[in-house]
């Protein structure tokens, strides 16, 4: 009988809770990745920047455990059909894997779970993506926190070092199953092209993070680390990061905090996973939902430059800074009236790093209807924005070359005429409550 170490958001053979539980287990391991055609059915684009990200990661994984002479069982399906199979193909006394906190993946995980359990066979599930999840931190009271603050207080006291301590894999390497190199699918056979894009590297520059808290509001400087599609997929520990970030900056702490924050929101409270609100009474909002505009703001046309080099950068890059995130979506949904989940839709289809959990908050921030968010009646002034954090306006000109051209496209709605609109909507949402 073997082990089956199951690989999903954690591409990566050190550090990797579930794995190290798997290679401790007694029994060989065989590692599979199953590429999940209940998600990739809903890609219209078939060169996926995603599943290209996958399968190089997947690739990687390949060299480093034919090294070890032993090598990774890829499958493409519904994955409770693929565990009914592998259960027949193999002599498995346990299965192994790391917690998602997605809806989806979580009741995947109760079917398979029930499916190999009815077979005889153990489902093991580790934390491995957060430093901390479901219950860990809680408020006094015992209820999860919605408010950022309180939490990563809460967060950074209950850390010790036991949470960031690297599993050591590496020490039982010799546990993978023996086998000769198994059918890896190219990305054609998997339905998909490659796209030819550059992806961002797996180091964490050092040098780069100790000025973090300097840099990393300016969309003309490489100031932040770039991990996001590594953070996404686990090709990289947050544990390892998280002790870096201790030591390095405070302020880049807080993010991998504000990720885990998410996540906890999303575990706790799934109804976000539904497409609604986080707070209920937003969903009374009348949005305009113009369907031009909304073109013009996907293609970054609306004549307010921030607005629109952030927009051409997703649509070139896969990646946009954060800074303008927070611009482009306050725009979308403040400045156009334009609901809050199109937009969200959209960067879902474009963000190389598209997390449910950071993008959903994300939205929902902008749109002030999730938790710990931006009041109603704040609202970014692009140009007050820009100043601040583009004033040589070097990000803009860079994804803007026409800016002083004719070319250029005059505002698409004035921005106090804009302000004023937003304000009303919201106010008559939130009155009928
Ligand atoms: P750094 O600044 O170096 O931060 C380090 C890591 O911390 C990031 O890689 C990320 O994993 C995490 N992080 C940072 N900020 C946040 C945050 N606000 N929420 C959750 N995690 C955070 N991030 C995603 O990973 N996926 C998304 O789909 C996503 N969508 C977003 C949508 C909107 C509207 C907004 C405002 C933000 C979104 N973010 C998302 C958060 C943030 O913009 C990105 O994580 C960040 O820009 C990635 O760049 P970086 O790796 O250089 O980040």
């Amino acid at each position: 009988k073997i082990a089956i170490f199951w690989f999903r958001r954690d591409l990566r053979l050190n550090d990797n809770a579930g794995l190290y539980h798997a290679l401790r287990s007694g029994y060989k391991v065989l590692p599979i990745f199953i590429f999940d055609t209940n998600i990739l059915n809903k890609l219209e684009n078939k060169q996926d920047q995603r599943v290209e990200f996958i399968h190089h990661a997947l690739s990687e994984l390949q060299r480093s455990l034919s090294k070890l002479q032993s090598s990774i069982l890829i499958k493409k399906g519904e994955p409770i059909e693929i565990w009914k199979l592998i259960s027949e193909e193999y002599e498995i006394a346990e299965v192994y894997t790391n917690h998602d906190y997605e809806k989806y993946a979580i009741e995947r995980d109760k079917q398979v779970g029930e499916l190999l359990n009815s077979k005889g066979i153990a489902f093991y599930t580790f934390k491995d993506q957060t430093i901390f999840e479901k219950n860990e931190v809680l408020s006094g009271s015992g209820t999860p926190y919605t408010v950022f603050t309180p939490y990563s207080r809460k967060w950074k006291d209950t850390l010790n070092e036991f949470y960031l301590k690297s599993y050591p894999n590496e020490k039982y390497f010799n546990h993978f199953l023996g086998s000769e190199i198994l059918h890896f699918p190219t990305l054609e056979e998997i339905g998909f092209k490659e796209s030819g894009m550059n992806f961002p590297k797996k180091e964490l520059r050092e040098e780069l993070i100790s000025k973090y808290d300097q840099i990393r509001d300016i969309p003309s400087i490489a100031g932040t680390s770039r991990l996001s599609v590594h953070l996404r997929f686990g090709t990289v520990s947050i544990r390892e990061l998280a002790r870096k970030a201790k030591v390095l900056n405070e302020k880049w702490l807080n993010e991998l905090i504000w990720r885990d924050f998410y996540m906890n929101i999303l575990f706790h409270f799934p109804h976000i996973n539904d497409g609604q609100s986080f707070r209920k009474e937003y969903d009374n909002i009348v949005w305009r939902n113009n369907e031009a505009e909304f073109k013009k703001w996907c293609a970054g046309k609306t004549g307010y430059p921030i607005v629109d080099a952030g927009m051409r950068e997703l649509n070139t890059t896969g990646f946009m800074h954060n800074r303008v995130r927070m611009i482009t979506a306050s725009f979308l949904i403040k400045h156009l009236l334009i609901d809050w989940r199109w937009g969200e839709a959209y960067f879902a289809q474009k963000l190389l790093d598209f997390d449910f959990s950071a993008n959903n908050g994300g939205w929902q921030w902008a749109s002030s209807s999730g938790c710990d968010a931006a009041p109603y009646f704040r609202i970014f002034n692009p140009t007050s924005q820009t100043q601040k954090f583009d004033p040589e306006l070097k990000y803009i000109k860079k994804w803007i070359p026409e800016l002083n051209s004719f070319d250029y496209p005059r505002p698409i709605v004035e921005h106090t005429f804009a302000r004023e609109r937003v304000l009303k909507a919201y106010k008559e949402a939130l009155d009928k409550k």
